[in-house]
């Protein structure tokens, strides 16, 4: 049968591997990373999958063969596929999310929460993580209101907040604030992202960790015991590498 459904951007599929951070921090997890953002974060730790530089490694490829792809990663064994970028927001991902709920697969979404989307209400964890002054991009909050109402409580809807300094950990609180029944996660920015010509390039994970328990006195201090403070699983354990 042929796949009539529009076609979805990839940069790359990978896995399983675990989930590196946030919500789903030490699942396994097989990865659809799209390719494209309406952002361009100053610090951004993805940028295969962003700047446009790198259109000739992604790929036009139908739901279908993304399934396929995804079935052949994990054995035909349902397990949690993430669904990251770039942004995948831009991408019609609906198909594919109703495609792996049948064989019992669960689906999670990472976006800035600058795109809405129907198909938002049928995935089962929706991470939200609008970018702080840091990383110069601005954040309408109307339209992060506009995507928590399309997914309509249906998935699981986290906020997480990368932190580079004070001005960032002040907007993280604000966030927390404009949604306050939303769980937050806050992780410590990593300020040697990749380059993409070279995921060797080595990482400051002394810095990073300094920046985490920088992080950790905030939240006692502050007493904001709401907050979950995790670093980047996959960072510490392998760099920068790329597929992991
Ligand atoms: S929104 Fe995410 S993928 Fe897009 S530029 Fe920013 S950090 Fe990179």
């Amino acid at each position: 049968m042929t796949d009539t459904h529009p076609a979805i951007r990839v940069s790359e599929i990978f896995g399983p591997t675990i989930q590196g951070e946030g919500v789903l921090i030490g699942l396994p997890t097989v990865f659809v990373r799209t390719g494209g953002c309406d952002y361009r974060c100053s610090w951004c730790d993805s940028l295969h999958a962003v700047d446009r530089q790198f259109r000739h490694e992604w790929e036009m490829m139908s739901s279908d063969a993304v399934w396929q792809n995804v079935v052949a990663l994990s054995g035909g064994r349902p397990l949690m596929v993430s669904l990251s970028g770039g942004n995948p927001a831009i991408q019609p991902l609906g198909a594919l999310i109703k495609r792996g709920h049948d064989q019992g697969y669960r689906f999670a979404l990472e976006t800035q929460g600058s795109v809405v989307r129907e198909w938002f209400a049928e995935l089962d964890v929706l991470v939200v993580s609008p970018k702080p002054p840091s990383s110069e991009m601005r954040t309408d909050w109307a339209t992060i209101e506009a995507c928590f109402q399309a997914a309509q409580d249906k998935p699981q809807i986290v906020l997480k907040l990368v932190i580079f300094d004070e001005t960032d950990y002040s907007f993280a609180k604000e966030a927390a604030a404009r949604f306050p029944r939303l769980p937050v996660y806050l992780q410590p920015g990593n300020h040697t992202p990749p380059h993409p010509g070279n995921e060797h390039a080595p990482v400051d994970v002394d810095g990073i960790m300094k920046r985490m328990e920088w992080l950790v006195d905030s939240v006692t201090r502050d007493r904001w015991f709401e907050a979950r403070v995790l670093p980047q699983l996959h960072v510490m354990l392998w760099g920068n590498k790329r597929g992991v």
